[in-house]
């Protein structure tokens, strides 16, 4: 935490030495003591510590100064910084000044030149003020600060995406802040373009792409090294499986993440059915075991980098990233899991991010407190959503089209005993709409035809999700719904040998019809859509990995 700022103006060099000597030596351990000796260039410097988010206690000012006297520069420096405590330096002949400016500036104290000695004079005045300012003041936060609004999809973008990396910020919304509006046209030119993401010693990036982002905040997002005994991608609960096992028996192994680790995991609240957590656990509190637990057995993950394409070339797996580099290695898996199923009604596309949230629950729900908001599905994770969403809301209706919830046991009995959460079985959503946010919803009953308009804050959607297979679409065999096909599932010829297989052993349980290119977890045919299948699948794969390396 950067510490607060006294912050002394006087333009007399001597004077200006001898209040900073004093302040700094009782005052110097616990703040910043910083002298200044024009007016202007005091407050444009303001500003600036404005937007690094530093914090001034006390302004000590003298009041006859040539540019512009000591009242005059609290009067505009107060604007910025109206917490700080005001005294001001005076001269005997100042002092009617200074008794007009205790309303004008609400001036805290006024302190004759000289003060010696400050022991007696300074120090009594200043401990005061100071003990006064703690009790009272709101230290800004000392972290990342993102300035956006809710009607902006990519500040949602950016929280969603330091949330998911559990790296803290500080959420600020220019349309309920004007002091934040300010700060975000500070930087602006022209157009102002959200979010504005501040760091903490004055830098700031404006809609900052995810990668720029990752880079910003310390992510690795560039392999180290040109080749690897494995590469993973995706870092759900399958490629963090793999790579810890992989890791723990000395294989150099890659992780590449498109978003952040955790894949659909890290977007569930609570997850009560995973082995050995009886009370539940968060998808981010797994997730960043898993992570911790990789990079301590030396796997490298690389984040905001998705995988665009696989390429075999002999014994090589080459894997193209979206921002041309390539890596190789000798085994690659698939472990890309499975992405939200979007609405596919007109209204929904424009209104993604900013009132119509796929699976982000987590991250959006404190925006929608004391709000109605709706959330269509009616599976494990629509319903974990409505509950994480009943924390905050004042009311959660659920929109299901079938007859019944078709969750868990455990969950349907908490969301009927939930008072803030409604169930609308046999409700089919038909269309969205809203002007820059979410505004109203149209539903139907598919048992009575009865159409209704629905007004709230946000709508959740959690319909389904589809397999993220793109990268090695051509290249291995893939069923209807484009999921990956492994093992016994690949498709065989007449003569019962696997199609396009070009080695004499079968493809192992989990291996693709390419030899070495692997695949588990949900983007698997097969899989058990569950975190513990994805995380054994995983498991299982790094041994059938290292037999693979054993035949090369
Ligand atoms: C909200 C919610 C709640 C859930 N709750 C539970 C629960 O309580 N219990 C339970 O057992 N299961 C639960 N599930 C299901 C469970 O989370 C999944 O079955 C599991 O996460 C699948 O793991 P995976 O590793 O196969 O894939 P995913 O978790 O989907 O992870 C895949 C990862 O690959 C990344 N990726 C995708 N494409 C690329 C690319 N081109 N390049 C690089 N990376 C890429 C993605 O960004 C993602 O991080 C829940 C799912 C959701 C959505």
């Amino acid at each position: 935490m950067a510490k607060p700022v006294i912050f002394s103006l006087d333009d007399d060099p001597s004077v200006l030495n001898s209040v900073e000597r004093d302040l700094r030596a009782r005052y110097g351990q616990e703040y910043r003591i910083l002298p200044v000796n024009a007016g202007k260039a005091a407050l444009e410097y303001l500003k600036k510590m404005e937007q690094r988010n530093e914090t001034i206690a006390l302004f000590l000012v003298d009041q006859r100064m040539p540019e512009m006297s000591g009242t005059e520069f609290l009067e505009e420096a107060i604007k910025i910084f109206p917490q700080a405590k005001r005294v001001l330096l005076t001269a005997y002949a100042d002092t009617e000044a200074a008794i007009d400016s205790i309303n004008s500036v609400r001036l805290d104290y006024y302190l004759m030149k000289p003060w010696h000695p400050p022991e007696e004079r300074l120090y009594p005045v200043i401990d005061e003020l100071l003990e006064d300012w703690k009790v009272r003041a709101h230290i800004p936060f000392d972290g990342i600060r993102i300035a956006g609004a809710l009607w902006s999809s990519e500040s949602h973008g950016v929280k969603e995406f330091l949330t998911r990396h559990q790296i803290p910020y500080q959420w600020l919304d220019i349309d309920k802040d004007e002091k934040t509006l300010q700060l975000v046209e500070s930087v602006s030119g022209d157009e102002i373009k959200l979010p504005v993401v501040f760091f903490p010693g004055g830098k700031h990036l404006i809609q900052p792409d995810l990668t720029s982002l990752a880079e910003k905040v310390g992510l690795q997002t560039k392999a180290e090294l040109p080749f690897y005994d494995l590469i993973v991608l995706g870092s759900g609960p399958a490629g963090l499986a793999t790579a810890v096992y992989a890791g723990s028996e000395g294989l150099s192994t890659l992780v590449i993440e498109k978003r952040a680790p955790g894949g659909q995991a890290g977007s569930s609240p609570k997850i009560e059915n995973y082995l050995g957590f009886p009370a539940g656990i968060s998808g981010d509190d797994l997730t960043r075991r898993a992570v911790t637990q990789a990079r301590r057995f030396g796997v490298e993950i690389l984040t905001a980098q998705a995988a665009l394409k696989v390429k075999v070339q002999d014994s090589y797996r080459i894997v193209e990233m979206e921002d041309g580099s390539e890596v190789s290695a000798h085994a690659v898996l698939v472990a890309t899991g499975a992405f939200f199923q979007t609405l596919k009604m007109s209204g929904a596309d424009k209104l993604t991010g900013v009132g119509v949230y796929y699976g982000a629950a987590y991250t959006e729900a404190m925006n929608f407190k004391d709000k109605h908001v709706f959330v269509v599905g009616g599976a494990n994770s629509a319903s974990q959503g409505a509950l994480y969403l009943a924390r905050f809301a004042s009311k959660v209706s659920m929109l299901v089209r079938g007859p019944e919830l078709t969750s868990s046991h455990y969950l349907v009995e908490a969301l009927n005993a939930h008072p803030k959460i409604e169930l609308m079985l046999n409700t089919d959503l038909i269309e969205v709409f809203g002007e820059g946010t979410f505004e109203h919803l149209v539903a139907k009953n598919t048992v009575t035809d009865e159409e209704l308009k629905l007004e709230g804050g946000a709508l959740f959607v959690f319909i389904g999700v589809k397999p993220q297979s793109q990268m090695v679409d051509g290249l291995v065999a893939l069923d209807e719904k484009n999921q990956i096909l492994t093992g016994p599932d690949l498709p065989r010829d007449e003569k019962g040998r696997v199609k396009g297989w070009t080695l004499e052993r079968d493809p192992y349980i989990l291996e693709t019809n390419v030899p070495g290119i692997f695949a588990a977890g949900d983007v698997r045919h097969g899989s058990g859509h569950r975190v513990a299948s994805a995380v054994g699948e995983g498991a299982i794969t790094q041994m059938l990995i290292k037999q693979y390396l054993k035949t090369l």
